[in-house]
């Protein structure tokens, strides 16, 4: 999915009628106020001033189509004059799988909106209901449904972490995600936030946290079966706010360079595979692709400390290589 240059627009919180465990919208947004037709036509205006041309305005952080529906019109009509003279090629938002229908879905095309996210977060229902998130996954299912037969692009996020999931339910939950086929997919293992239920769960012991080796763990299974799907997944853990890492953000999977954990999680577990017969003492080149290496080198060299440990090498080394595609590839072993 190619992506345009994205105007974002956060709508935290407000209207939404559920009080999920995890969520404070307000914190996790990063804006703290309501938006309002004045915040999209100043941010527009500033984007043509900048020269701006075919850009995606996106409406996140809360539930769009769950705020009154005479603020949504409001939001997107404030919209419709940089849509008509090109600054604004297309409009997203992001919304609840509850709070789409038919009707909705109609109102959002006819004023530009072309891609709409779906926060599904676990398409197992306990999971869903010790999170609070007062749908159920057949609603997922029937929304994704919906949005795909209206003509608009897909998007589904989830998380993983939640509460009384494990890795199993969460990699079931990417296997159904994937199975109703969406554009693209984001990615977001639980952060504990200040102020949130899932905070005083996770004090009182009700909750076990779902630490950044958690997410690498079950992240490093989930993002392949997306890519072998070939569903592009835009967004892996939450995007880092001042207000998230200067104490918003109590536990969890809060890590500003999350993506890039997962992917050398992925590289060291076929690197393993890769290095199943070769012989202690020996000297191995691993190939990757040039974009790769520091992911397969590992954070402080941590891939490299594993696995010349754990298979016993004299020296283990990584090269960029062009041919190397998305994985690694051995190039040399000598004993
Ligand atoms: S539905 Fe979305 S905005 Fe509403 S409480 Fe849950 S996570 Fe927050």
């Amino acid at each position: 999915m190619a992506r345009a240059r994205i105007i974002p627009i956060f709508v935290p919180h407000l209207g939404c009628p559920n009080d999920c465990v995890f969520c404070d919208q307000k914190r996790i947004s990063g804006s703290p106020l309501p938006a309002s037709a004045a915040d999209v036509t100043a941010a527009l205006d500033r984007a043509q001033a900048q020269g701006a041309s075919g850009v995606e305005l996106a409406f996140y952080g809360g539930s769009f189509t769950a705020v009154s529906p005479d603020l949504q019109r409001r939001l997107l009509e404030a919209a419709q004059p940089w849509l008509e003279d090109g600054t604004v090629s297309s409009i997203r938002l992001s919304t609840r799988p509850d709070a789409v229908d038919e009707g909705v879905l109609d109102m959002l095309k006819g004023y530009g909106v072309g891609t709409v996210e779906l926060g599904a977060q676990s398409m197992c229902d306990a999971v869903l209901a010790a999170s609070g998130r007062g749908h159920a996954a057949a609603d997922t299912a029937r929304a994704a449904h919906l949005v795909k037969a209206a003509g608009l692009k897909l998007v589904l996020q989830m998380m993983t972490g939640l509460p009384g999931s494990d890795r199993e339910t969460d990699v079931d939950t990417a296997r159904r995600i994937i199975a109703l086929e969406p554009d693209g997919a984001r990615i977001y293992p639980t952060v504990i936030v200040r102020g949130t239920a899932l905070e005083e769960m996770w004090r009182a012991g009700t909750y076990p946290e779902h630490t950044v080796s958690d997410a690498v763990a079950v992240c490093a299974d989930i993002l392949p079966l997306f890519e072998a799907a070939a569903i592009p997944v835009i967004r892996l853990g939450l995007n880092p706010t001042e207000e998230l890492s200067a104490g918003g953000a109590v536990g969890g999977a809060y890590h500003p360079a999350l993506g890039e954990l997962v992917r050398s999680e992925i590289l060291r577990r076929q690197a393993e595979r890769l290095l199943e017969g070769v012989p202690a003492g020996a000297d191995v080149t691993l190939g990757v692709a040039p974009e790769r290496v520091s992911a397969m080198i590992g954070q402080h060299r941590s891939n490299i400390a594993a696995l010349t440990a754990a298979f016993k090498l004299r020296r283990l080394r990584v090269k960029g290589l062009a041919t190397a595609g998305d994985g690694v590839v051995l190039v040399d072993a000598q004993s």
